[in-house]
């Protein structure tokens, strides 16, 4: 843990840990305690500790333990091991309160499948690949453009030609031998192909072709596989919702995104012609802002710790103004794809 004092106060860890403590007779005992927990101490000790060189009575020994004890700012004896690959994430994983070695043996355990190898299919799966996740799948049809390396940072000037899938499993296995990486060179145009997919504990859509979420949404509520959303608008860096059917709405219990005007068929296919011709403003750290709060929330739910953030929720950060906005993907009983999966 780091502490330390700043306007007139002190602060027992930072970010989601941190306790502030205005009281500065309480400072001496806090921070003889945090560097007594230095080495492996039983919480007795640590309260005799306290009676012993700071002066307290027992039951104010007894307190300020507990605000150790049950502050996430202790880790068993033992655990951290600096040679193990997961060490550094696994303090990590402790600042939610979790057992590291628990999330480590559910992220083994896990496959996830990625539909897209583009920007947003390299950075994420490098980032769940590398993190411990037992089974990666990756779906891409498309081969190696030059203008595919202003983001799609684990391809080369070498690989340019060769199918994004392929390169892109060359690069997970030489980064991680414990990961099992499987590759499908194969578009998805219909149900059909997305019924051919392995099951999977999570699958993330990171492809933008046209009609292709409202297929994913289709496919994942009829298999009740959990499917996480991530894109780009413009400037904005989307992530979610993270759709698990059965417990969050879908996709198609309201319009998350802008649709044309009903009932007027000029403007509604003067829309379809304008929104065909657009074309993406693919950069890099929009890619990678959405692929890094994605991970996140991936690690999150496939590891079984922390809050994850786009569950039931479409979030966008606006990268020009620094501002979030977000959709609730509200379930909707008379949904026609996920209404009789919902309790
Ligand atoms: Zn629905």
């Amino acid at each position: 843990m780091r502490i330390g004092i700043q306007d007139g106060q002190l602060f027992l860890g930072f970010g989601s840990i941190q306790r502030v403590f205005d009281d500065s007779s309480l400072w001496d005992p806090l921070i003889r305690l945090a560097d007594h927990y230095s080495a492996p101490r039983t919480h007795g000790e640590a309260a005799a500790f306290l009676e012993r060189e700071c002066g307290l009575s027992p039951g104010r020994a007894e307190e300020i333990v507990e605000i150790f004890r049950s502050g996430h700012y202790l880790i068993p004896a033992g655990s951290y091991r600096p040679e193990d690959r997961y060490s550094r994430p696994s303090l990590f994983y402790r600042l939610s309160g979790a057992d590291s070695q628990e999330v480590q043996k559910r992220l083994a355990d896990s496959h996830i499948v990625f539909l897209g190898c583009g920007g947003i299919g390299n950075l994420m799966s490098v980032t769940l690949a590398t993190a411990g996740v037992g089974q990666v799948t990756l779906v891409d049809a498309d081969h190696i453009e030059k203008s595919n390396l202003t983001r799609q940072y684990l391809f080369t000037e070498s690989d340019v030609g060769a199918a994004k899938c392929e390169v892109l499993a060359r690069e997970l296995r030489s980064r991680n031998p414990d990961v099992e990486v499987c590759t499908i060179r194969r578009r998805m145009t219909d149900l059909s192909d997305l019924a051919a997919l392995p099951e999977a504990d999570l699958l993330v859509l990171s492809a933008d072709s046209t009609g292709i979420t409202e297929l994913v949404n289709a496919h994942c509520v009829t298999t009740e596989t959990a499917w996480l959303n991530v894109c780009y608008v413009n400037d904005i860096a989307v992530w979610g919702p993270l759709i698990v059917p059965g417990k969050t709405g879908c996709w198609s219990c309201r319009p998350l995104t802008a649709q044309a005007p009903s009932g007027n068929a000029e403007l509604d296919a003067l829309i379809s012609c304008i929104n065909r011709r657009y074309q993406a403003p693919s950069h890099g750290p929009t890619n990678m802002l959405s692929s890094a709060l994605a991970s996140l929330d991936a690690l999150k739910y496939l590891g079984d710790f922390g809050f994850v953030q786009s569950l039931g929720r479409r979030v966008g950060v606006w990268t020009h103004e620094l501002r979030l906005d977000e959709q609730p993907s509200i379930p909707d009983p008379d949904c026609p794809t996920c209404g009789p999966l919902q309790p």
